[in-house]
């Protein structure tokens, strides 16, 4: 695709990226086929094609910012298009840097509930005081964020053991309140299998949650305190594992998030290296498992941030069909459930759609439960699903 960013432009290192991706493109159009919000609106501008033209009239300072912020803001970030552009255009990348440029403020009621998300979520004791405070209160409140209010607020934990063997376990800002089980029980598989399993008391938010408002500084700031936190592990552990796939595809991505600082870069690069999705630590461990539930109907739900920001997602359903569990036929696995980080609260009546559509794929096999690999994606089927709805992790003895 031809650009026209002057040289003056071209010094800025983010305007710079973003030429060479923009170049990349070859306006095929095959990303389309894979999109999510272009299948349901059937708009050019919310497919990656055109989003990638308005990035690129925006950020040679000739576009429409109000109509640029309305297509991205509908922009999943599911990555989908990467997996499936034939030319290795890095879309998450380019986004990232047009959402940066375009900064975090909203007017009105969105600006609102983006400034609230902010404060909120990616702190666990902030996030774990709102939600039992909102609770009775839950009537009151609009649908997009009463069906993201778990039936029960958990507690962070530490373990610690003294095991030869020892990983370092993400506790994850949203995770350690709404699904705490799910590294419960991860916890307990591993020390069966002479594994210790340590947390980071005092670590914070991956960053994720600001890179997806747009708001880059706030998420370096947190990304640069868990660099602290994390760095001083890494040569007393095997490996720093994720079971939220959402926090596991940023925390990989520090390299590059880091590249041209100097203090960071470095350390960041080491703490992105170490950290790896449960299945993958899993896959490679040799270690056996067995159903839960033996012989139970299982529909397997891929993350976005699994199966396209990680390239991960087969690794899943090898361990629970080698556990004992049929895996169900789910059509288009491709697709976002519409739970997208903060998605499901400011895009509400998009991501309904998505989770409706993904619900009759999933459950089209009649499966006795769903499995996925992210807190988001889960809280947000299980708020529409008839069949119990779990992390994978949760269904192995
Ligand atoms: S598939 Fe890749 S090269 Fe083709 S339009 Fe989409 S992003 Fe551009
Ligand atoms: S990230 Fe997902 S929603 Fe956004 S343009 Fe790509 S495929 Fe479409």
């Amino acid at each position: 695709m031809q650009t026209d960013f002057t040289a003056e432009q071209r010094l800025n290192p983010k305007i710079a990226r973003a030429d060479e991706i923009l170049r990349s493109c070859v306006h095929c159009g095959f990303c389309n086929a894979t999109c999510p919000t272009y299948q349901l609106t059937g708009d050019e501008l919310d497919g990656p094609r055109g989003r990638i033209y308005l990035m690129r009239e925006f950020l040679t300072d000739a576009g429409n910012t109000v109509r640029t912020t309305q297509h991205l803001d509908r922009c999943l970030t599911c990555r989908a298009c990467e997996t499936t552009c034939p030319s290795g255009v890095a879309y998450g990348e380019l986004a990232e840097i047009a959402r940066e440029q375009i900064g975090p403020d909203r007017q009105g009621y969105a600006g609102i509930i983006r400034r609230i998300l902010a404060w909120v979520v990616p702190r666990p004791d902030r996030l774990r005081f709102v939600l039992r405070l909102a609770k009775p209160f839950s009537w009151l409140l609009p649908a997009p964020i009463t069906k993201n209010i778990p039936a029960t607020v958990g507690s962070s934990f530490v373990v610690s053991t003294h095991k030869h063997r020892k990983i370092l376990l993400l506790n994850g800002c949203v995770q350690q309140v709404n699904t705490p089980l799910t590294n419960r029980h991860l916890t307990t598989l591993l020390e069966k299998r002479g594994v210790g399993v340590v947390t980071e008391a005092q670590e914070v938010c991956c960053g994720a949650l600001d890179l997806h408002l747009g708001d880059n500084r706030a998420a370096l700031k947190f990304a640069r305190e868990n660099i602290d936190r994390l760095y001083p592990h890494l040569d007393s552990v095997e490996a720093i594992i994720s079971t939220a796939s959402g926090c596991g595809v940023t925390v990989k991505d520090y390299e590059r998030l880091f590249v041209d600082d100097p203090l960071y870069a470095r350390r960041a690069a080491a703490v992105a290296a170490k950290t790896l999705d449960v299945s993958e630590f899993l896959g490679q461990s040799g270690f056996e498992f067995s159903a839960s539930k033996v012989d139970k109907k299982v529909a397997w739900h891929a993350p976005c941030t699994l199966q396209h920001g990680q390239q991960l997602g087969a690794h899943v359903e090898k361990i629970l069909a080698d556990a004992g569990y049929v895996l169900t036929f789910v059509a288009d696995p491709h697709l976002c459930c519409g739970s997208a980080g903060t998605y499901s609260i400011l895009q509400a009546r998009m991501a309904d759609q998505l989770r409706d559509q993904k619900l009759n794929a999933l459950l089209a096999g009649d499966p006795e439960l769903v499995a996925t690999a992210n807190v988001g994606c889960q809280s947000h089927l299980a708020a529409g699903s008839g069949v119990p709805v779990h992390h994978w992790i949760e269904l192995l003895e």
